[in-house]
């Protein structure tokens, strides 16, 4: 942030000093440095010298000016001390520079100054979500912390013990976020005026998340597997269903479950639930099931033995 312009130095007043002595002040330097006195060299000092004295003789403005003056040099030297906080001294430039661009769109557009666009330097939150969550589009309850105006001094003392000469505090606010169906970790959601909250997504017992597709392993009974039939699936969110497993269905076959996935953010479209089958021997095994699966081992010579990569 580049130091703002010292309006008392442009109109050769002291910083204490009072609205008859910055006019009369002003009345003699816009006389000499007036345009039609001092040609068009002297443009750019007129210029400077009206827009110093709009902001000094207006108490508002002024008040306005001395605080964020103030901001700025206590920022400076916070920035180079041992003290230094990240998150706190960034989290002052929103506030700060609401304050400059309110004060200089009164003084007018030709001011020279640049502002930082307020999305930048904003304190970044993180909010960890589950699939469900993201899943339904919950709106969930959050406490963030907003810059705020120091409610004790109001920036204007240096040695203030709330503060600490920031003139501003971080406060925690309440609100209601509504999660954007669908929405991906890493995306960043804009809360209130300045809160940035960069999502995460908790891992999940059941499934994984591949884009849109949510991927799970499907445990399947070993004679079902190889009769064929019907297994109860609870979704990630929603009523189970009933999946249809295929006569002869092998260890690791997908099944694809169609709009059983995750929204895809912004749309009506909706990803799929792959779930792999993992074939698993009924429990308890009884004698009568070691005899039949003996019968079946004498039906069938093939050993196996082939060798393939893992996936
Ligand atoms: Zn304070």
């Amino acid at each position: 942030m580049a130091a703002p312009k010292d309006y008392y130095k442009i109109l050769e007043v002291d910083e204490k000093a009072d609205q008859e002595t910055i006019k009369k002040s002003y009345r003699r330097l816009a006389r000499k440095y007036h345009p039609d006195v001092s040609g068009k060299a002297g443009e750019d000092k007129f210029k400077e010298i009206n827009e110093a004295y709009e902001v000094l003789s207006d108490p508002k403005k002024r008040r306005e000016y001395d605080q964020m003056r103030l901001g700025y040099a206590h920022r400076q030297a916070r920035s180079q001390g041992p003290g230094y906080q990240r998150v706190t001294f960034d989290g002052g430039f929103g506030d700060w520079g609401s304050i400059f661009e309110d004060l200089f769109s009164q003084a007018g557009a030709d001011n020279g100054f640049t502002t930082r666009t307020r999305t930048q330097n904003v304190p970044e939150e993180t909010v960890t979500l589950t699939l469900e969550q993201v899943a339904r589009g919950d709106t969930i309850q959050l406490t963030v912390s907003e810059p705020q105006i120091c409610p004790v001094c109001h920036g204007t003392n240096p040695d203030c013990p709330r503060c600490g000469g920031l003139g501003q505090v971080m406060e925690p606010k309440k609100f209601a976020v509504t999660i954007p169906p669908g929405v991906e970790a890493g995306s960043v959601l804009r809360v209130g005026n300045h809160a940035r909250l960069r999502v995460e997504i908790a891992p999940h017992p059941r499934f994984v998340r591949q884009g849109n597709n949510l991927i799970g392993r499907l445990m399947v009974p070993v004679p079902l597997a190889a009769t064929g039939g019907e297994v109860p699936v609870k979704p990630l969110v929603g009523e189970t269903v009933m999946v249809k497993v295929p006569p002869h269905t092998n260890q690791g076959k997908m099944l694809r479950l169609r709009g059983l996935g995750l929204p895809q953010r912004g749309t009506s479209v909706k990803g799929d639930l792959l779930l792999e089958v993992t074939l698993r021997f009924p429990e308890p095994f009884t004698a009568e099931d070691d005899k039949l699966y003996q019968q079946l081992r004498a039906n069938h010579k093939e050993v196996g033995g082939e060798i393939h990569a893992p996936r």
